[in-house]
C-alpha cells in the first residue's frame, strides 16, 4: 500500500488548513501560508537558487484553486495569484509530517 496517496481533501478555508487524509489512515494538516512559502514552481526555486529564500506568503493569503494534476498530486492556487505550483501527493505528506 502506498501510504502518499489521499482519501479524502478538506480545504477549512476560515482557518487556512488543508486536511489530507490518507489511505493509512494518518491525516496531514497543511497551512496555506506554508504551502506557499514551500511551493516547488520553476519560478520559486529560481529564488531560492538566487538566494532568496522561500516565498513571502502575504498576511492573510489562502489557497484559492485545488486542481488535481492527473493521479501525481494537486496544483494549488494562491489569493496572491500565484497558481504555478504542483505538489506531489508525496512532497504534500512530508510537508505535513512534524
Ligand atoms: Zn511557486
Amino acid at each position: 500500500m502506498n501510504p502518499a496517496w489521499p482519501t479524502d481533501i478538506t480545504d477549512h478555508r476560515h482557518s487556512g488548513v488543508l486536511e489530507i487524509t490518507w489511505t493509512d489512515g494518518k491525516s496531514s494538516r497543511l497551512g496555506h501560508a506554508l504551502l506557499r512559502e514551500q511551493c516547488r514552481c520553476a519560478a520559486c526555486e529560481q529564488q531560492r537558487r538566487q538566494g532568496q529564500g522561500n516565498p513571502p506568503a502575504s498576511p492573510g493569503l489562502r489557497l484559492e484553486t485545488i486542481e488535481p494534476v492527473g493521479e501525481h498530486g494537486l496544483n494549488l492556487g494562491f489569493s496572491d495569484g500565484h497558481d504555478r505550483g504542483i505538489y506531489p501527493w508525496a512532497y504534500l505528506r512530508q510537508l505535513g509530517t512534524p
